[in-house]
This record gives structure tokens, sequence and C-alpha cells, in this order.
């Protein structure tokens, strides 16, 4: 049951991915496993109910593995937040700092109307960069982001106090 489940026996680190000297945390190990991946999803979805959203943003690509189905079980509409020049018609950007050099993360214009709820979910949080830059462009388009998560979060990093918003992960690691 998702009571018991420990979601840490279904995530295994990988050395040396994709640099020598990072552990890389695969879930590709939970997502082929349905019961963990299912009870996975009902702990993410009881966590975020409560913030009413109205919408489920999702970060390429494997933000999209979490958040789309969350949608689903939740009845929700889902919203792709994506590298540069994949989404088709009008779009809105921001750029953002990385450890070397900058990266950029867009969406559609039209994809959220103003002071729509909007909680935004990614597969992990490390450095939080890359959520904290998800939440700017979601306001940037008219949002309110009461909610941002993940499945897993680095606590070492301490990516979350870059999180000005709630935030909920289902596992972390120091
Ligand atoms: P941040 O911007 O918080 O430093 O990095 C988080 C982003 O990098 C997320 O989109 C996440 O998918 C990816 N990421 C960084 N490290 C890992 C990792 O160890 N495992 C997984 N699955 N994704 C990672």
């Amino acid at each position: 049951t998702s009571e018991t489940l420990d979601l840490k026996n279904h995530i295994r680190g990988i050395p040396d991915f994709p640099k020598p000297g990072i552990l890389f945390y695969d879930i590709s190990t939970l997502l082929r496993h349905g019961p963990a991946w299912k009870a996975a999803m009902s702990r993410l979805a009881a966590l975020i109910a409560p913030h009413k959203p109205d919408l489920l943003a999702g970060i390429e690509s494997r933000g999209f593995l979490v958040a789309a189905p969350l949608a689903l079980e939740l009845g929700l509409g889902f919203i792709m937040l994506r590298k540069p020049r994949k989404l088709p018609g009008l779009t809105i950007g921001l750029n953002y700092a990385l450890e070397y050099g900058t990266d950029r993360i867009e969406m559609q214009a039209d994809a959220v109307q103003k002071g729509q709820r909007v909680v935004i979910l990614d597969d992990l949080l490390a450095t939080g960069g890359t959520m904290a830059a998800g939440i700017s462009l979601l306001r940037q388009a008219g949002a309110e982001v009461p909610c941002a998560a993940a499945l897993i979060e680095l606590s070492f990093l301490n990516g979350r106090s870059r999180i000005d918003t709630h935030f909920e992960s289902l596992a972390a690691y120091d």
C-alpha cells in the first residue's frame, strides 16, 4: 500500500552519470514497477490536492512523467514547461543560470489564464534552479503557484531555500 511504500527501495543511485563524480538518482526503476509508481503518484496527489490547483505543470522531460499522471488522477489539465524551441505557437521563456552557463525554459503564452492556480512538478530537486525558473515563468504568465513538488529532493544542496512557495517531496537524500 502507499503507506508502506518505501520509495527509496525503487530509486537507484548510479555513480558517475552524466559526469564523473556525480551520483545520479535514477527513477526508471520506479517507473517500471507498477504498484510502486502508482503508490508514489497517490501520495503526491494527496500532498498537492489541498493546494487546490487548477492545472499541473511538468518540467521537461521527467517532470512530464510526474505531472501528467497526477493531472489525470486529480482530473486536472496539464501544461508543459519545455526546453527552447520545442513548443509551437507563441511562447514565453526565461533564461536561468546553471553552474556553468545558462539554460532556458519556455511555455505557451496562452497556457494559463490570469490567477489560475498551477502546481509545478519535476522528478527531482537538486540546486532548485530549474524549479525556481519554472515558478518565475508561470508567474510571468499570470499564474499563482501555491505549491511545487518533486519525487526526490537532494537536501544537502538546499534547493528548497530557492523555492518561494510550499514545497513537497516524497524522499530526501542527504
Ligand atoms: P536543479 O536545477 O535543481 O539543480 O536540477 C534539477 C533538474 O535536473 C531536474 O529537472 C532533474 O530532472 C535533473 N536532475 C539533476 N540531478 C538529477 C538526478 O540525480 N536524478 C534525476 N532523475 N534528475 C536529476
